[in-house]
């Protein structure tokens, strides 16, 4: 099964994707997790996303597209997979067509602009193994540890408040429209991203397995 997490940036797609690959037992693909270690690792590519990144923008089409290419023909990613932030614009779901990638779903997880601003002000990440908290709403154990690996909890630089309105006004812009792109497909399911992490897993696999 190839399936879309859409959303906006903090709707929760990372959070369900952790949890749904496990179920699955497919593998996640986060874009933005693979930039994230190019920069780290100080590759060309990841140098020259940082710009974009720090300012809320989102990085070319042929710089993702070029990942998503290279990941997808890996030998784990052919008994299906989950992509998680990819595509966010028109041109990135035409490319992935044009690849000959079916897709079977497209799951929406719909959260308010104002959910989204309180989420992603609390977001930590672990700077390690890339898990994901909230201080409040899904706290670690102990404060700044990650559960998983015991790395440190950092705050990502574009999850400022000042970087959120922009991504937010990208999203709204350039990755929305994805919506009537794959609702037209007929794989669009939208899923309530508001409430308990668990039941929106609930509601998400309900979807998947429709
Ligand atoms: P995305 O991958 O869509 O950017 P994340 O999965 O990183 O979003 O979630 C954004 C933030 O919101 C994280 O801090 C996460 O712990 C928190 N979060 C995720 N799902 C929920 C939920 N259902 N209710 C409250 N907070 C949530
Ligand atoms: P994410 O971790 O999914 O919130 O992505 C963080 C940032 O990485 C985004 O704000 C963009 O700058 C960049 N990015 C990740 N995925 C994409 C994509 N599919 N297209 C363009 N930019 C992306």
């Amino acid at each position: 099964m190839n399936i879309i997490l859409l959303g906006a940036p903090g709707a929760g797609k990372g959070t369900q994707a952790a949890i749904i690959c496990k179920r699955l037992q497919i593998p996640t693909i986060s874009t933005g997790n693979i930039i994230r270690a190019a920069l780290k690792s100080g590759t060309e590519m990841g140098l020259k996303a940082k710009s974009y990144m720090d300012a809320g923008r989102l990085v070319p089409d042929e710089v993702v597209i070029g990942i998503i290419k290279e990941r997808l023909s890996d030998d784990d990613c052919q008994g299906g997979f989950i992509l998680d932030g990819f595509p966010r614009t028109i041109p990135q779901a035409e490319a992935l067509d044009s690849m000959g990638i079916i897709i079977d779903k497209v799951i929406d997880i719909d959260v308010s602009d104002a959910e989204i601003i309180s989420r992603l002000s609390g977001r930590r990440v672990c700077e390690s193994c890339s898990d994901t908290y909230h201080v409040k709403y899904n706290p670690p154990v102990i404060e700044n540890k990650c559960d998983k690996c015991n790395g440190t909890l950092v705050q990502r630089r574009d999850d400022h408040p000042n970087t959120v309105k922009d991504r937010l006004q990208v999203y709204h812009e350039q990755t929305e429209p994805l919506k009537g792109y794959y609702s037209k497909q007929g794989k669009l399911f939208v899923v309530k991203g508001e409430g308990d992490i668990d039941e929106i897993t609930r509601l998400t696999l309900t979807a998947i397995e429709a």
